[in-house]
C-alpha cells in the first residue's frame, strides 16, 4: 500500500516548526522532507537537516531537470521539495510529510490526489507578530515582510482539508497527532 503524503502550511511564527518537532518524535515511522532552498541559514540550521542550502544556480538545474515535485519563491528566495525522496517513500508504503508554503500545497495537491493539507493559524495577527520578534533571528525589515507575507497567505486557509488555531500549544499537537493517527487521506474536492 502507498503511503499518506501529508502537507502542513502556516506563516512564520505560527509555531509550526514546534508542531512539526513534536509530531516527528512521536511517529517515528513518518518522514520529514528536507527541502531545498536557496535562502542563508539562520540560527542553528544544519545542511541536510532543516534544508538543504544550496545557491540559484544548483536549484535552477534541478528545476530544469524535474527534480522538484513543487518548487515556489518565497521572500526572495526558492524553496522545491525533492520529488524522488517523496516518491520512494511513498511508493515503499511509508507515510511523508511536506512543510510547504501554498504556492506549494497546491502545486502538490494537483499532483497527488490524496494528499492531505493542514494550515496551522496563530490565534491572532498581534500574537504572530509578538512571536516573530521575539525569535529575533532577523532583522526589522525581514519581519516586516514576514508579516506582510503572512497576510497574503492567511487567505488561502480554506483551500486546506484541515485547519489547525495554535494558541494552545498541547492541544495543536493532540490535534495534528489525531489528524496523522486517523490516517485518513481526504479526498480532493
Ligand atoms: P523559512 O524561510 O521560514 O524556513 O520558510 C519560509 C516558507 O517556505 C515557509 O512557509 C515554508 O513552509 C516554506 N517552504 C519550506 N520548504 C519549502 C518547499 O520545499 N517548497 C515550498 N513551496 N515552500 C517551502
Amino acid at each position: 500500500m502507498r503511503g499518506n503524503l501529508y502537507i502542513v502550511s502556516a506563516p512564520s511564527g505560527s509555531g509550526k516548526t514546534t508542531l512539526l518537532q513534536h509530531l516527528l518524535r512521536n511517529f517515528k515511522e513518518l518522514k520529514f522532507s528536507v527541502s531545498y532552498t536557496t535562502r542563508q541559514a539562520r540560527g542553528h540550521e544544519q545542511n541536510g537537516v532543516d534544508y538543504y542550502f544550496t545557491d540559484r544556480t544548483a536549484f535552477q538545474s534541478m528545476a530544469d531537470r524535474g527534480e522538484f515535485l513543487e518548487w515556489a519563491q518565497f521572500n526572495g528566495n526558492l524553496y522545491g521539495t525533492g520529488r524522488d525522496f517523496v516518491e520512494d517513500h511513498l511508493d515503499s508504503g511509508r507515510d511523508v510529510i511536506l512543510d510547504i508554503d501554498v504556492q506549494g500545497a497546491r502545486q502538490v495537491k494537483s499532483k497527488v490526489n490524496d494528499a492531505t493539507s493542514i494550515f496551522i493559524l496563530p490565534p491572532s495577527f498581534a500574537e504572530l507578530s509578538r512571536r516573530l520578534k521575539a525569535r529575533m533571528l532577523e532583522s526589522d525589515d525581514v519581519v516586516k515582510r514576514r508579516l506582510e507575507i503572512a497576510k497574503e497567505e492567511i487567505v488561502f486557509y480554506r483551500d486546506y482539508d484541515y485547519i489547525i488555531i495554535n494558541d494552545i500549544l498541547e492541544s495543536s499537537i493532540l490535534l495534528l497527532e489525531s489528524i496523522v493517527r486517523s490516517g485518513t487521506a481526504v479526498p480532493r474536492r
